[in-house]
């Protein structure tokens, strides 16, 4: 079937689409890139590699953060990304202690969102349990923070930092059912909307938070969250794979945000999220490179459709392309509470790529979604700024310095 998405225009030799949002990342996984590839003496899950993204979590100073992310979102912006919104969690020393400045760390990674060019959203993060019934780890010592006020009270910090940045925004997260009992993230649910910014939490990405959720209160985390009134447009559930029936009609009713992370779900053996049937119910859809096991966000767009395609063995079940960049651009903007930003931004796609050549105007969005690579970006400017030129990041070297600093001394 021929589309032609209003969002998709020529201009010279180029195609140019609007900037990519991801909804959801956390830069510093960046550096377990090629790292956890191998089987382990044990059993090979989420939570063995979550063992390994501790061990790194704990390794890492303010530079360290500062480093990794920066050359994480400088590849963010050489696939087309002009806005992160980066659910941040590492807030405290190796020990629990905080910072002497408490923000220290979001603070890293908002300056290297900056100096890759990006716009960001630093969704600070609320984590204040090692999970029901459980002491914390000592991995998640650095995560955890003992009331929600002080979670507040970083966001006020931070907003007031950066209130005369306007590629700078705030937003709060609840990183999980499990880290975070009902009754604060209800507390941290009222702040959200009466800050007007968005709540961002983890839900039902693997079965064993079920089972614990069930244990802890008798329901699955979606169905809980709608029973406490934390369900709305103003909420982004990421991944939500391991969802009931009556939880899609839920998350579609209250329009609520799902974040699909395909690359980062397929990554870790996480399942897939039942992605047509959340679409159809009235859920919005967005999308997220989450742990940068691949930094590729054409794949991540179209992984939404493709993905539902392997599991139904049918065709063109989920989304068309304009659907699947409305996801990856408008959605994924108004997610990270910067819905009027969307539009302000343009990538620039050389039409000689091999990945969009020869394509024909009225199908310049199938042949972009469903085929362009990161490979065709040219240009990528940020409300006129240009942060890539002729397939290079403005700073790339410096970025790769930094970050080289870094691997060497961390030696993973
Ligand atoms: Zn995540």
């Amino acid at each position: 079937m021929k589309t032609k998405s209003p969002n998709i225009s020529r201009d010279g030799s180029c195609v140019v689409i609007p900037g990519m949002a991801t909804a959801h990342s956390h830069a510093f996984q960046r550096a377990l890139r090629g790292r956890t590839q191998r089987r382990p003496t044990s059993d090979s899950s989420f939570w063995s590699w979550r063992g390994l993204m501790y061990e790194l979590a704990a390794k890492l100073d303010p530079d360290d953060i500062y480093n990794i992310s920066r050359f994480a979102f400088v590849e963010l912006a050489l696939a087309g990304v002009t806005a992160v919104g980066e659910f941040h969690y590492v807030h405290h020393q190796p020990d629990g202690t905080p910072y002497d400045d408490r923000v220290i760390l979001s603070d890293a990674v908002i300056r290297a969102a900056r100096d890759a060019g990006l716009r960001i959203t630093l969704i600070r993060t609320a984590y204040l349990r090692g999970g029901y019934q459980q002491a914390p780890m000592s991995g998640q010592k650095r995560f955890i923070d003992p009331l929600v006020e002080h979670v507040f009270h970083d966001i006020e910090k931070l907003k007031k930092r950066y209130k005369t940045d306007d590629q700078v925004h705030v937003a709060i997260a609840a990183h999980s059912i499990r880290a975070v009992p009902i009754e604060q993230v209800r507390e941290l649910s009222d702040f959200a909307r009466e800050n007007k910014m968005p709540l961002h939490m983890h839900v039902s990405e693997q079965r064993r938070e079920l089972a614990e959720c069930k244990q802890e209160y008798g329901i699955t985390p979606i169905a809980l969250l709608n029973q406490h009134g934390v369900l709305s447009n103003n909420f982004v559930g990421i991944h939500a794979t391991h969802i009931s029936s009556d939880e899609i009609k839920m998350l579609g009713e209250t329009q609520s945000y799902v974040c699909l992370c395909r690359t980062t779900e397929r990554d870790l053996g996480d399942g897939l999220a039942p992605t047509a049937e959340l679409i159809n119910a009235g859920a919005e859809i967005c999308v997220g490179v989450d742990s940068h096991a691949v930094s590729d966000a054409f794949e991540e767009m179209r992984a939404v459709e493709l993905d539902e395609r392997s599991r139904t063995e049918a065709r063109t079940v989920a989304a068309e392309a304009p659907k699947l960049l409305d996801a990856a651009t408008r959605a994924g903007f108004t997610a990270i509470g910067m819905k009027e930003k969307w539009h302000q931004d343009q990538v620039f796609l050389s039409a000689a790529d091999p990945s969009i050549a020869c394509v024909d105007d009225a199908l310049l969005s199938d042949a972009v979604v469903f085929g362009a690579t990161p490979r065709a970006v040219q240009r990528v400017t940020i409300n006129g700024r240009v942060i890539v030129e002729d397939g290079r990041h403005v700073n790339y070297e410096a970025v790769l310095k930094g970050y080289e600093k870094t691997m060497q001394k961390l030696s993973l």
